[in-house]
């Protein structure tokens, strides 16, 4: 069993995300790999190491997706909450579409509830990357970054404004809530097995992606990382 003291929360960017429960550790990993021996470890050893090296090295992923992980993700922008979605293998989502959901563990739809939203500020607005068509430059801002902050604001007022007038002139609010700029932040639950949680930090902590899903990466990373290690380093180095 790992000593180490659980990180349970991590601010990333403006919104937060919460270790909120978890099934398993590296042994656990071990011992669905030795079942069919019928031998079941209390401790962690060398061998059983070796033995998570070799698992995810040659690729047999079965032992990895009896450890599982559930995160809430508080106050995270819809355009992260999207990319994160793309996640589909090992992964199941309950999204709240406004901040206080999560908390409840509830799903709460914008179709029956109004909107009282927060939106996701940029406080840095990034400049395209010269050589990847998708990515920008960490830390390289614009010359007029608070010019592009008052655009991005007053674009963020109109969409809620109108989003306003639609319900006040009776638009239902499944098709008022269409007007909303995509920066709302959402909250959901994840919950991914230990495979599908590394798979997604692979992908998303890597540099052709945008910054605000691989700080979620790397926290995301923070905090399983004292539950299951060998397993996480195992894994990572495998799909290098
Ligand atoms: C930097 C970056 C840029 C991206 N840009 C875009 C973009 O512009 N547009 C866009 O739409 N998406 C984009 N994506 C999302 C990407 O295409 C994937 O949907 C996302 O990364 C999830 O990965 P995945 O499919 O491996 O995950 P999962 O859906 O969780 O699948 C996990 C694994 O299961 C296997 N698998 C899943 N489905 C099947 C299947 N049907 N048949 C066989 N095997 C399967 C594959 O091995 C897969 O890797 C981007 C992702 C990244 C990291």
């Amino acid at each position: 069993m790992n000593q180490n003291k659980l990180c349970e929360t991590i601010d990333v960017d403006d919104g937060k995300v919460t270790l909120a429960d978890y099934m398993g550790n590296d042994l656990s990993v071990v011992n669905a790999a030795r079942v069919s021996f019928g031998k079941r470890k209390t401790e962690l050893d060398e061998k059983d190491i070796k033995l998570i090296k070799y698992l995810a090295a040659h690729k047999h992923m079965s032992p990895f997706r009896h450890v599982v992980f559930s995160f809430t993700l508080e106050g995270v922008s819809e355009v992260v909450c999207r990319q994160l979605y793309k996640h589909q293998v090992g992964c199941s989502y309950t999204s709240g579409e406004f901040k206080e959901a999560a908390t409840t563990w509830n799903e709460v739809s914008g179709r029956y509830v109004e909107f009282e939203p927060e939106f996701h500020i940029p406080e840095l607005f990034r400049k395209q990357h010269t050589n990847n068509k998708q990515a920008s430059n960490e830390g390289d801002a614009v010359e007029k970054n608070t010019e592009a902050q008052k655009i991005y604001m007053s674009a963020i007022e109109n969409g809620y404004s109108a989003y306003k007038q639609l319900l006040e002139l009776g638009v239902c609010k499944e098709q008022a809530r269409m007007v909303m700029p995509i920066s709302f932040k959402n909250s959901l639950v994840w919950t991914a097995s230990l495979e599908a949680a590394v798979h997604f930090i692979k992908l998303r902590d890597h540099e052709g992606a945008q910054l605000e899903i691989r700080n979620l990466a790397r926290a995301i990373k923070k905090l399983i990382d004292p539950i299951c290690p060998h397993s996480i380093a195992a894994l990572l180095d495998s799909t290098k």
